[in-house]
């Protein structure tokens, strides 16, 4: 049977000789398998469509081996990523996110819209890839359930006056009083740093001027718990 899906490629491998085996990310059926054929061929029709980042509507097959792509017709390739190293990085970081945290054959219309938008701002907008990495991953752990208390201490529910920790066990902010033993102090700015992006559009980052390595030290707490909450180390770009 045919289906239509759309989906982002969020990663690919080669498979047997001429193959291709790659990751889409889908609004209909989340995360699937399927193979390219004959893509690697410098004149192959379908190329582009292996590519990470390539975004469309993609034609797909069930056959004996899993899904074959017949076709696909691109809605935008994002090419414009690849233009710049951080960028770039960005949003392989960004792919790879998706790709650690979703499961072969669900859902997620949520995250592959956030995916979307997190892409499109690296692409054709001039912001700090940072601020988008952060603004992504504080709506990924929102998400999953482990939502980053920005406000009050997650545990007595008190303003923040003083210092301020994230639980490592938890992914929860605490306050000094309420701190846990594997906890890690973030700093005043850091914090008002997630506060800003987290409530900033994505079509807004680009407005914003926050304070001089704020963005790196933000980033660098959440890639913690990150890989506390899903085992993966992700790598600064
Ligand atoms: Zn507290």
């Amino acid at each position: 049977m045919e289906e239509k899906i759309r989906s982002i490629v969020i990663s690919g491998k080669d498979y047997k000789e001429k193959y291709k085996q790659i990751v889409l990310f889908s609004l209909e059926k989340g995360k699937i398998n399927a193979i390219l054929r004959g893509v690697k061929s410098p004149n192959a029709k379908l190329k582009f469509a292996k590519e990470l980042f390539c975004f469309g509507d993609y034609i797909i097959v069930d056959g004996k081996a899993g899904s074959v792509i017949t076709s696909c017709e691109p809605i935008d390739t994002f090419f414009d990523i690849t233009k710049n190293y951080e960028n770039y990085a960005c949003g392989a970081m960004i792919l790879e996110i998706v790709n650690c945290v979703t499961v072969y054959n669900e859902p997620n219309p949520a995250l592959f819209l956030e995916c979307l938008k997190a892409l499109k701002i690296l692409a054709y907008e001039d912001v700090k890839p940072e601020y988008v990495a952060v603004k992504f991953l504080v709506s990924i752990f929102e998400g999953l359930g482990y939502q980053l208390s920005l406000n009050k201490c997650s545990c007595c529910g008190g303003p923040f006056v003083n210092k301020r920790f994230l639980n490592l066990d938890s992914g929860e902010i605490t306050c000094l009083g309420c701190k846990a033993p594997n906890s890690i102090e973030i700093t005043s700015v850091v914090h008002s740093v997630l506060r800003i992006l987290s409530s900033t559009d994505y079509e807004k980052l680009h407005t914003l001027k926050l304070a001089e390595n704020s963005e790196k030290q933000t980033l660098n707490i959440l890639l913690q718990n990150f890989e506390q909450r899903f085992s993966k180390k992700l790598k600064l770009f």
